[in-house]
């Protein structure tokens, strides 16, 4: 049987192919028919081109109906599809492509002459363009073709994708995930979250990205239902489209934002099946302040590029602000120390995870590889994190922000919750700094709701109350707005670079 994910996603789609599986934002609805005529484009088009089965496909563009279609034509012809930040400027795609050696590159028209200059370093074959509407040299080839149904044979450890991680703690590393890994993932997603007949997702998440990529558009295939896809977040278009939507996945920050939005009330949210946030840890303030505005309860849940979805609060039973549920079916997770050594019911070490969505390992480096492996084939995935007596797991971290001060562990989420429940402030970050005594030294930076709202001793001083004096900042800095990249993930490395003399 083939496992290509395209053949597992379309036996699934609706024998009606008429159905619908986009709606755009001016109300234009494109079929499963259009989807699979396009997808079948692009794969007849790599077909032309060369682009064998194993071959890497590397993709910056805008998100775009044509870009997802792409990704499927991809996907469909069994090369590896590649997407990159829209973000990442020369140097950055310079170093994706001579290390992911891409036979094809896919670009913004704008960005034309700079790939190519990179890609001809990169010994890449071809170059094509792909505008923010769909257009570009990429689609102008493939609508020349007829369309190719053929979907290449594929078993489930064939590489379907490599994606970059976030380079939240360093430079990105490429995952490489299989058919297995995404098609997993998808149905397990499929099931937990209740998707059903007559589903609308809300698409505002980029599509460079396991979150938007994967977790969104595979669940809604799976279904064969349709997405409201927009070209990207904006909190008047969310509440504008909300109506026609029964379900919406987001970063932390969507949510944060829709709670300013005066328009986004209980009556607009009451028809939503399910709101779900993953991708960046979701304040319980978020949490709250969702539920008393809405009456609805946040889903969320957590993963990571080489694992995909890893645990997620449940759809029936009780979803529990702070914590990020359970592992899905057929993933297994543990918490264990930096020897190995598994750790009991609400001990704090670090989660190890292994199941079918786990990745195959890092493009091109068997030995981080290796290194992030336990013998008996955990993945270990850097992340902090303790499992409560009823099975929750609560991430409390990511191991390479853990501080060490004084000789002594000190997690930033204890405090920064602390930090957080303080009068006059909105969020904070908390970080280690190198201190001549200490090793390292606590150091808050935080966003207060008004200049004057709070100051540096009165947040030493409530923290004294509240922590261990080795837990207490040594610092508070103020900020307008925390770093965050566009997962809505805080920039902590950053933080740390601009802070980084204040104690030497
Ligand atoms: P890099 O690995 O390059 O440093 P990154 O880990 O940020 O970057 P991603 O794979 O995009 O790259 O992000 C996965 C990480 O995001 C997880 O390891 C975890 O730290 C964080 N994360 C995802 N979902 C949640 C969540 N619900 N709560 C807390 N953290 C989360
Ligand atoms: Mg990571």
């Amino acid at each position: 049987m083939n496992r290509n994910l395209y053949a597992l996603l379309s036996d699934r789609f609706p024998a009606d192919r008429s159905a619908p599986v986009l709606e755009l934002a001016d109300g234009q609805q494109h079929a499963y028919a259009h989807l699979e005529a396009m997808a079948g484009r692009y794969a007849a088009l790599l077909r032309q081109l060369d682009v064998k089965p194993g071959d890497r496909v590397a993709v910056q563009t805008e998100k775009s109906p044509n870009a997802l279609y792409f990704y499927l034509g991809c996907i469909q012809a069994g090369a590896v599809y590649l997407p990159l930040n829209t973000a990442y400027k020369k140097a950055e795609v310079s170093y994706f492509l001579k290390d992911a050696e891409p036979a094809l590159v896919v670009c913004r028209p704008e960005s034309l002459a700079e790939i190519r200059e990179i890609a001809q370093a990169a010994g890449v074959a071809h170059v094509h363009t792909l505008d923010s509407d769909g257009g570009g040299s990429l689609t102008e080839a493939a609508m020349a073709l007829a369309p190719d149904p053929e979907v290449e044979p594929r078993s489930d450890d064939d590489l379907a994708a490599i994606l970059y991680t976030s380079g939240t703690t360093g430079r990105s590393k490429g995952a490489m995930l299989t058919h297995r890994n995404l098609s997993s993932n998808a149905f397990a997603l499929h099931d937990i979250w209740g998707f059903r007949e007559g589903d609308v997702l809300l698409h505002a998440l980029p599509i460079f990205h396991v979150h938007g990529l994967f977790v969104a558009t595979n669940t809604t295939l799976a279904n064969g239902s349709s997405m409201i896809f927009l070209p990207r977040f904006d909190a008047d278009e969310v509440v504008r489209l909300l109506p026609k939507a029964t379900l919406m996945m987001g970063v932390p920050t969507f949510y944060v934002r829709l709670l300013q939005h005066a328009g986004f009330t209980r009556e607009l949210a009451a028809h939503m099946r399910l709101f779900i946030s993953g991708s960046a840890p979701l304040l319980e303030e978020t949490f709250t302040s969702f539920e008393e505005r809405t009456g609805q309860r946040i889903l969320e849940r957590y993963g990571m590029t080489e694992a995909g979805m890893i645990t997620s609060n449940p759809y029936e039973g009780e979803r529990r602000a702070g914590t990020v549920g359970f592992p899905l079916p057929e993933v297994e997770v543990r918490v264990a120390d930096d020897s190995g050594k598994i750790l009991g019911r609400d001990e704090i070490g670090v989660l190890e995870a292994k199941g079918p969505n786990i990745f195959k390992g890092y493009w091109r480096m068997p030995e981080k590889t290796a290194e992030e492996f336990r013998a008996d084939g955990f993945f270990i995935t850097g992340d902090i994190s303790k499992i409560d007596a009823e099975g929750y797991v609560h991430i409390v971290g990511r191991a390479k922000d853990l501080i060490i001060s004084g000789g002594y562990n000190v997690y930033p989420k204890e405090i920064e919750l602390v930090i957080d429940a303080l009068p006059g402030v909105v969020e904070s970050a908390v970080i280690g700094l190198a201190h001549p005594d200490f090793g390292e030294a606590v150091t808050a930076v935080v966003k207060r709701s008004a200049l004057d709202s709070t100051d540096e001793n009165a947040i030493i001083e409530a923290t004294k109350e509240a922590l261990a004096s080795f837990k207490v900042p040594k610092r508070v800095f103020f900020v307008d707005e925390l770093p965050r990249n566009t997962m809505g993930k805080v920039q902590k490395a950053q933080l740390r670079e601009t802070y980084k003399d204040s104690f030497t």
